[in-house]
């Protein structure tokens, strides 16, 4: 029997490992471990409301702590996990051992960083943290000009809310359109008008060759020899999975830690959820990689089922989602392969939906402030059928009526 299940990193998935194993009444103990000094929280936030200031720290944090003033529950945060001893079943830290019977892994991802020459002055930013909010509030209260690096997600969503709070804001993207690694040309497209209209100057198919100033940059220099005024740098430019601790111990290791539909690592007493994995999905037929809300949560829920004896597989169809300006962008499905493509509603009325066809499949929808359509294509894409692409462009067919 599990007596003791130890969970490495204390972020999103961990939040929802506690209370999973509370849910399925897991009636050891149960031992977080993670280095920031903060609970479980949602990182979703740090680039919308958040960094806004429209939502208080207490409503990031996935459950507060009274829900962890439990006796079976030891939190050892502000705690830096060194090593895993597989034959002695230890966790190894800054601040002792830790012994388990089953470890979870939910170390999550760190930030891309940019090895450019100014890559250390002040003013330049990431943001994975609270901590990297702060750094960031700091700079929105006396500061005119941000630059951000990197057209994806964050540094759109970014882009939207400085940009809203009055700052004049440019970025500078590698790609020649944004958010090209996950959305098609109609998308790019849209977002790219919506951000030129409120504002933000971008400049595209551009890289960087340096951070220019005297210990706190002052400009940014484009790999053309164009000097950008920055007061600050934003750099958004992709995560690294946290996988090192698993590799030493000698677990499998590709792009994430390898674990199986039921979230198992190649150590059946070591599981590992989130940002950190990869699994295999049988939607798509390959292995997945996911930096998502949805992933980290159903892939703790699974675990947990699975160390309470309640056999689970995980399969599901992606989701992610993305709010800048008043536009909510929901992505069901990975339209990676994608050999046709089908435009329902009018990216006028700022409400439509892109769908993304393979072999008369849907196989992804992102849908721009269209709930209904998002949600029926989760359905869709798992039902794996044909689909009528007349039906799927005619907005009086309800896309329910697919399937
Ligand atoms: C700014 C931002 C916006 C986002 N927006 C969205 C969104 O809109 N929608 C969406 O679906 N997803 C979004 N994401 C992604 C989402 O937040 C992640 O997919 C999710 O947090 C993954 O949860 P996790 O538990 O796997 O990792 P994390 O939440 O990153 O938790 C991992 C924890 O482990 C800790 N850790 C790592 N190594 C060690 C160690 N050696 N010792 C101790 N502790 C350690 C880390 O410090 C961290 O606290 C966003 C992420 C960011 C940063």
């Amino acid at each position: 029997m599990t007596e003791k299940v130890v969970i490495a990193g204390a972020g999103h998935a961990a939040g929802q490992l506690v209370a999973s194993l509370k849910q399925q009444k897991f009636a050891g103990q149960i031992v977080l471990v993670g280095d920031e000094p903060y609970l479980p929280y949602q990182r979703p936030p740090l680039s919308k409301k958040f960094l806004s200031g429209d939502m208080p720290v207490e409503r990031l944090y996935v459950k507060p702590a009274s829900f962890y003033d439990d006796p079976q529950i030891e939190l050892r945060l502000e705690t830096l996990i060194t090593e895993i001893d597989r034959d002695s079943k230890t966790l190894k830290t800054d601040s002792g051992d830790i012994t388990y019977d089953k470890l979870i892994l939910a170390l999550g991802s760190k930030v891309r960083r940019l090895a450019i020459e100014g890559a250390d002055l002040d003013g330049v930013h990431y943001l994975r943290s609270i901590a990297d909010v702060d750094g960031i509030h700091a700079e929105l209260q006396h500061k005119k000009n941000a630059v951000i690096v990197g057209a994806g997600y964050i540094g759109l969503e970014v882009a939207a809310v400085i940009r809203q709070l009055g700052l004049a804001v440019t970025v500078v993207e590698m790609a020649d359109r944004v958010m090209s690694r996950v959305v098609s040309p109609e998308i790019s497209d849209f977002y790219q008008i919506e951000h030129t209209t409120q504002g933000v100057k971008l400049r595209l198919s551009t890289g960087i060759a340096a951070f220019r100033g005297e210990g706190r940059i002052s400009a940014v220099e484009t790999a053309e020899g164009e000097l950008i005024p920055a007061d600050f740098v934003v750099v958004g430019i992709g995560i690294v999975p946290n996988v090192e601790l698993a590799s030493d111990a000698g677990l499998t290791v590709e792009d994430g830690i390898v674990v199986n539909d039921q979230c198992q690592t190649s150590d059946p007493n070591i599981y590992a959820v989130g940002d950190c994995t990869t699994h295999p999905n049988s939607i798509y037929d390959r292995r997945l990689r996911l930096e998502s809300v949805h992933n980290a949560l159903e892939q703790a829920k699974t675990a947990v089922s699975n160390i309470c004896s309640k056999e689970t597989h995980y399969s599901q169809v992606p989701w992610f989602w993305s709010d800048q300006y008043d536009l909510k962008l929901q992505i069901a499905g990975l339209s990676t392969g994608y050999d046709d493509i089908v435009i329902r509603g009018n990216p006028a009325d700022r409400s439509f939906a892109c769908l993304y066809l393979k072999d008369s499949k849907l196989i992804a929808t992102d849908a721009v402030n269209s709930p209904k359509e998002f949600v029926h294509s989760k359905t869709l894409i798992a039902a794996r059928t044909v689909v009528d692409r007349d039906k799927l462009a005619d907005t009086k067919v309800p896309l329910k009526e697919l399937y």
